[in-house]
């Protein structure tokens, strides 16, 4: 595993900053070896990574990694944590525990940065739930939002898809593993 930042690419560790959202404690994560807001990948998805984040620039974007190694270690806690907090069903619907996919440093949630702004435009409207995380939820809608929102998102699958990676077996629009020998699956 490597750190993202070493290759200048732009990300924050999920939990490390979300520690009261899944009422974690620092220390939890400090005891699983997560110490501070860097994320780890797989080597062999730096190059991948840096393509993408050039086809991005191209339209004004750089690719933001929201998360990316886990260790089971983690898997299993945040398990715990966010069924306490949530509810079994609604966190097997987020939660691949058979697959744990991030623990091959080979999986990746990914978002944007605007260029411009310098800040995370969104794909999706929080009010819209758990629902609007898997693809094509604002395909079909007319107004100018849901229009955006959707032309987004296919800018990040298609830009993913097109450097080897896959979408998850969840179909959330911003989970990719790398699997270039497979079939685009979006
Ligand atoms: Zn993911």
């Amino acid at each position: 595993m490597v750190y993202l930042d070493e290759y200048e690419l732009a990300g924050s560790n999920f939990y490390w900053n979300r520690l009261d959202t899944y009422d974690l404690t620092r220390n939890e994560l400090i005891a699983i070896g997560i110490e501070n807001d860097r994320v780890m990948v797989h080597e062999d998805i730096i190059t991948p990574l840096i393509e993408a984040d050039k086809k991005f620039r191209n339209a004004g974007y750089r690719i933001y990694i929201k998360d990316g190694f886990r260790s089971k270690e983690l898997y299993e806690l945040i398990y715990k944590k966010r069924v306490n907090k949530f509810g079994k069903e609604a966190t097997d619907k987020l939660l691949n525990m058979s697959l744990m996919p991030h623990s091959t440093g080979r999986s990746v949630d990914v978002s944007l940065i605007d260029i411009r702004t310098g800040k995370e435009p969104s794909l999706r409207n929080g009010k819209d739930g758990i629902d609007a995380v898997f693809v094509d939820f604002y395909k079909n809608k007319k107004d100018e939002t849901s229009i955006d929102y959707q032309n987004l998102q296919e800018l990040l699958i298609n830009t993913m898809e097109n450097h080897g990676f896959r979408l998850g077996s969840l179909r959330e629009y911003f989970h990719f593993d790398y699997r270039p020998e497979t079939d685009k699956n979006y």
